[in-house]
């Protein structure tokens, strides 16, 4: 596997569209790195997400902005595999796939925000998802928990601590509650359509790559 993390400790894997990528993603995923003691974590921009109408920006952008985001932060990795993959992304193929390459006592994290996770059922084959990984939850403004439901079962039943990430392979859902950032890539769209600035809420290297290309531009 490209970029295979030198330390012990789990892998944590960041799947989203990044459309664009922006400080929410980004100060969510060092706070958790640090927190949980990862080894790494890998954001995986999704080439077609089966659960949303398919980005205006190709899965291309959105993956270079990703790379431009992360520069000079050793334990962030873009991982381009399901830019590599014809068809809609399933989480669980890339998870089975990275299980191969971490060997079976590797800690692997899925991580989500918990507006995702409301999503879950409907993803292809999710009950299986915490045989080949962890789940890791982080709390975002304006979303709550599930109180009731096949996802508030799983909360209750898989609930663990953050030592079972990289003691454990898989298994485990683990909550965390971060500095909330609220920040969206829908915001961010809206802004740069309106012909507002987008400044301070993602990295400047990104709303370069970003004006170069006039991409989410103004409508005329
Ligand atoms: P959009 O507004 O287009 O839906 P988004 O900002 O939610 O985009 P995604 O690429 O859809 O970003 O999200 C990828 C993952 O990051 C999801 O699990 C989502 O819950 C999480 N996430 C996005 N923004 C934040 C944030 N501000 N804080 C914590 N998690 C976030």
């Amino acid at each position: 596997m490209s970029q295979l993390p030198s330390s012990r400790g789990a892998v944590a894997v960041f799947g989203g569209t990044f459309n664009p990528i922006h400080f929410g993603h980004l100060r969510s995923a060092l706070e958790l790195l640090e927190s949980l003691e990862l080894a790494q974590l890998r954001f995986m921009p999704a080439s077609e997400p089966p659960h949303r109408e398919a980005p205006e920006v190709s899965a291309e952008h959105r993956a270079a902005m990703v790379e431009r985001a992360i520069t000079g932060e050793p334990r962030f990795v873009c991982d381009q595999r399901e830019l590599n993959r014809a068809g809609p992304s399933y989480t669980i193929d890339s998870l089975a796939e990275l299980r191969a390459e971490l060997g079976e006592r590797r800690g692997l994290c899925l991580v989500m925000g918990c507006d995702a996770l409301l999503g879950l059922p409907s993803w292809h084959r999710w009950g299986e998802l915490l045989g080949l990984a962890h789940l890791v939850i982080l709390a975002r403004p304006g979303w709550a928990l599930p109180a009731e439901g096949a996802l508030a079962a799983l909360l209750r039943d898989h609930a663990g601590s953050s030592e079972d990430l990289s003691q454990k392979p898989a298994g485990a859902v683990v909550t965390q509650t971060l500095r909330p950032q609220d920040i969206s890539a829908t915001n961010i769209r809206a802004l740069l359509q309106l012909g507002f600035s987008a400044r301070y809420l993602l990295p400047e290297s990104v709303l370069a790559y970003i004006a170069e290309r006039g991409l989410y531009a103004k409508q005329e």
